[in-house]
C-alpha cells in the first residue's frame, strides 16, 4: 500500500498508509490524545476526525479544549440535544442550532413550551445517547436529494432552509443512529466524545427572528472538553447573573423603567444620577485638557437637516417618525453630528483654527424594535459622550491617535484590562446604498486609519461591511472583570458629511478646503457605560463613583448628636454620606450598609464620642481601627480626586 507523509505542527514528519484518518493518527500517538481529539485541520481545512487523507498533508489534531475544537463540540452537542428532543417529543420539528460563544442553541417547533422537567429529561436523554457512542456518518447530498429526504421526515423548516440555498451548492448531512440533520460539519466522530455538557435554559424565539413568524422554543446549552472547563463556565454564568445590571440596577436603585413612560426609556434615580454627574465631570476634565470645547444643541430638528446629512436616506429605520410643526417636518435627533457641523459652520475657519474639537453629552433618540430592547444596553433614549473633531488631512493621524489615547486613559481609570478594537470597513457592493458612493475616498480613508492603528501599536481586527454610512468605524470591545464582553465606544472617520454640509477652512494658500471629521464617543452613552460599569464592578463602585460613599452608624441614641456632627462635616467636605441613627442594633445597621455596598462605614459609640474619634470599617478591607475624622476626610478626598480604582474584591 502506498504511504503518505503527514507533517505535524512541530514540523516533524511521519509516514502513514494512504487513506489514514486523523483519529487513526491520534491513536498512533497515544490513547489520551485520541480521546481528546474531536476533529482535525488538514492543510488548514477543518475536517471530521474520520476524514480519509489521500495525499501528503499538514495535520493539526484538534482537541475539545482548543477554540476550533470547542466549536465542533458545541455544534455536535446541539445535534445530540436535537436527537434527544426528537426521541422525547416525536412531533417536534427541528429548525436551526448554531454554536455561539461558549454556548449553542437549537430552536424547535413544538406545541406549548418546554417545562423545567422537560429540560431535565432532555439532558438525561442526551447523557444516555452519548453513552451509546453512536458513530456520526457524513453524507453528501444534492439539493433535490436533501429536499426529498427532509420532506419525507416532515421537517418543513429544514426544507425551507434548503430551498434558500444556492442550487449549485453541495449539501451535507450528519447521521447518528436514526437521527439525521442537515449540517456543514465537521462533527465529533461519535456521540461518546460529548461528555461535559449542560442544558442552560429555554425561551421563545421567532422563526428567522421575525415577529410575524411562528414562535419557536429555543433551548440553550453548553458543552466543554473537560469537567473543569464546564465547571468554570457555569461559575462564570452564575457570577454574571448576580452582576446582571438589570438586577443590580434595581437593587441599588440606579435606574428604572416605567410602563407609562415607555419601553427603552430609562428613568435615572438619584443614585444613577450621581454616577452620571461623576462621569460627566470626568469627561469634561479630560476633554478640557485635550483641547475640546463644550457645546449644547436642541433635541428637535427640521427634517431638512437630516436630508442634508444623509440620515433620512441611510438611517431612517433607526429614527422616530416626523412630527408636523406648523407644516414643517421635525424629528427628534438620532445623532448629534449635523448640529455640531452647523456649529463649526457658524464662523469662518482658517487652517490655523484647526483642529476644532466640539464635545457634548448629547441626548439622542433611536428607534429599536421592542424585541431588541435590553436593559440599559439597548434603549431608545440615550446620552452620548459625543464629540466631533474637524481637522486638516495632515492633522488626521495625530488626532485619531489622540482619540485612541483617550480610550486607554479611561480603560486605566475603570480598571479595564482586556479590550480589542474592531475596524469596520465598507464593502463595495453596498456603495450608493448602505454607504456613500465615494469608492476612492473609502479606500484612501481606510488606508490612513489602518496606518494610524498600526503606528499606534493597537491590537485590532478587521470586519468587512459594517462601516458607518459615511466612513470606516472602530468599535471598542471591552471585557468586564469577570470576562463578559461588551461593545462600548466607537470612533468613526467621516469623509462625506463635511462636504455635504459645505464645511470649509481657508488653507495657507488662501484656498477653501473641506476638513475631515472624526466622530468619537469613548465613554459611550451613559446608558451603556453605566450598564457595563454595574456589571464590571458587580455594584461595588470605586469611591469616586459610588452614589453613597460613607455610612455613619450611630450605636445608640446617646451618640446620635455626635454622629450628626460627623455627617455635617462630611457634607461640607463634599463627601456623599448617609446617617443611620435609627433605633436599631448596630449589627443590623452594618448589614444594611453592606447590602447597599457602601464603601466606608463610620461607627460611633460612647467611646468615640468621648475621645472625639471615629471607628472606621472599609468594605473588603474590614476594620481600620480608630482615627480622627479629619484624617479620614483627607484620605477619602485624595482617593476621590485621583479616582482611584479601589473597592474591588481581591481576586
Ligand atoms: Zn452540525
Ligand atoms: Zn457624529
Amino acid at each position: 500500500m502506498k504511504n503518505i507523509n503527514i507533517t505535524f505542527p512541530d514540523k516533524s514528519v511521519r509516514s502513514f498508509p494512504i487513506g489514514v484518518t486523523p483519529m487513526e493518527i491520534a491513536e498512533s500517538i497515544g490513547e489520551r490524545l485520541a480521546i481528546a481529539t474531536v476533529a482535525a485541520q488538514v492543510d488548514d481545512i477543518l475536517v471530521d476526525a474520520t476524514y480519509s487523507i489521500q495525499k501528503d498533508a499538514q495535520v493539526n489534531l484538534v482537541t475539545g479544549d482548543s477554540p476550533e475544537g470547542h466549536d465542533v463540540l458545541l455544534h455536535s452537542t446541539a445535534h445530540l440535544m436535537a436527537q434527544a428532543v426528537k426521541e422525547l417529543f416525536p412531533n417536534a420539528k427541528v429548525t436551526i442550532g448554531p454554536a455561539i460563544e461558549n454556548r449553542f442553541y437549537y430552536d424547535f417547533d413544538i406545541d406549548g413550551t418546554f417545562s423545567e422537567e422537560d429540560l431535565q429529561n432532555i439532558e438525561a436523554k442526551m447523557a444516555e445517547l452519548a453513552k451509546k457512542d453512536y458513530p456520526l456518518s457524513r453524507k453528501e447530498l444534492t439539493r433535490d436529494e436533501a429536499i426529498k429526504l427532509f420532506s419525507s421526515m416532515s421537517e418543513s423548516y429544514k426544507v425551507e432552509i434548503i430551498k434558500d440555498i444556492d442550487t449549485s451548492e453541495k449539501l451535507t448531512a450528519y447521521q447518528q443512529d436514526d437521527f439525521i440533520d442537515l449540517c456543514r460539519g465537521p462533527h465529533v466522530p461519535s456521540t461518546g466524545k460529548i461528555k461535559h455538557f449542560k442544558i442552560l435554559e429555554s425561551s421563545g424565539a421567532y422563526w428567522r427572528g421575525d415577529e410575524k413568524n411562528k414562535m419557536l422554543q429555543r433551548i440553550y446549552g453548553t458543552s466543554f472538553g473537560s469537567k473543569q472547563a464546564l465547571k468554570d463556565y457555569l461559575h462564570f454564568l452564575e457570577e454574571a447573573k448576580k452582576r446582571d445590571h438589570r438586577k443590580l440596577g434595581k437593587e441599588l436603585k440606579i435606574f428604572t423603567f416605567d410602563e407609562e413612560v415607555g419601553p427603552g426609556l430609562p428613568l435615572w434615580l438619584p443614585n444613577g444620577t450621581v454616577i452620571i454627574e461623576e462621569l460627566e465631570k470626568l469627561a469634561k476634565e479630560v476633554e478640557r485638557k485635550a483641547g475640546y470645547t463644550q457645546v449644547r444643541t436642541p433635541h428637535l430638528t427640521k427634517g431638512k437637516l437630516y436630508e442634508k446629512s444623509g440620515h433620512l436616506e441611510h438611517y431612517i429605520d433607526s429614527m422616530y417618525p416626523a412630527m408636523d410643526v406648523d407644516g414643517t417636518d421635525y424629528y427628534v435627533k438620532p445623532m448629534n453630528c449635523p448640529h455640531h457641523h452647523k456649529i463649526y459652520d457658524s464662523s469662518k475657519r482658517s487652517y490655523r483654527d484647526l483642529p476644532v474639537r466640539l464635545s457634548e453629552y448629547g441626548t439622542c433618540y433611536r428607534y429599536e424594535k421592542s424585541g431588541q430592547l435590553f436593559g440599559l444596553m439597548r434603549v431608545r433614549s440615550m446620552q452620548m459622550n459625543d464629540a466631533h473633531i474637524y481637522c486638516r488631512p495632515d492633522q488626521f493621524k495625530q488626532e485619531f491617535l489622540a482619540v485612541c489615547g483617550l480610550y486607554f486613559k479611561y480603560f486605566e481609570i475603570f480598571g479595564i484590562e482586556k479590550y480589542q478594537m474592531r475596524l469596520s470597513l465598507h464593502d463595495s457592493a453596498g456603495l450608493g446604498k448602505k454607504y456613500v458612493n465615494e469608492p476612492e475616498l473609502w479606500i484612501n480613508t481606510e488606508k490612513i486609519v489602518k496606518e494610524a492603528l498600526k503606528e499606534g501599536g493597537f491590537n485590532y481586527v478587521e470586519v468587512q461591511g459594517e462601516a458607518a454610512f459615511y466612513g470606516p468605524k472602530i468599535d471598542v470591545q471591552v471585557w468586564s472583570a469577570i470576562g463578559k464582553e461588551f461593545t462600548l465606544a466607537t470612533n468613526q472617520v467621516d469623509f462625506a458629511q463635511p462636504g455635504r454640509f459645505g464645511l470649509t477652512y481657508t488653507s495657507e494658500e488662501g484656498i477653501e478646503e473641506t476638513p475631515l471629521c472624526i466622530h468619537r464617543a469613548p465613554l459611550s452613552t451613559h446608558e451603556r457605560m453605566i450598564g457595563f460599569l454595574i456589571e464590571h464592578y458587580g455594584g461595588d463602585f470605586p469611591l469616586w463613583l459610588a452614589p453613597q460613599q460613607v455610612a455613619i452608624l450611630s450605636i445608640s441614641d446617646k451618640t446620635n448628636t455626635y454622629a450628626k456632627s460627623i455627617y455635617n462635616k462630611l457634607f461640607d467636605s463634599n463627601i456623599r454620606a448617609i446617617l443611620d441613627d435609627r433605633p436599631d442594633k448596630i449589627g443590623a445597621k452594618i448589614r444594611q450598609a453592606e447590602l447597599d455596598k457602601i464603601n466606608v462605614m463610620i461607627i460611633v459609640g460612647e467611646k468615640e464620642k468621648d475621645t472625639k474619634t471615629i471607628s472606621v470599617r472599609r468594605r473588603f478591607s474590614g476594620d481600620l481601627g480608630s482615627m480622627k475624622l479629619e484624617e479620614l476626610i483627607d484620605q477619602l478626598q485624595n482617593e476621590i480626586k485621583l479616582r482611584r480604582n479601589t473597592n474591588r474584591k481581591e481576586k
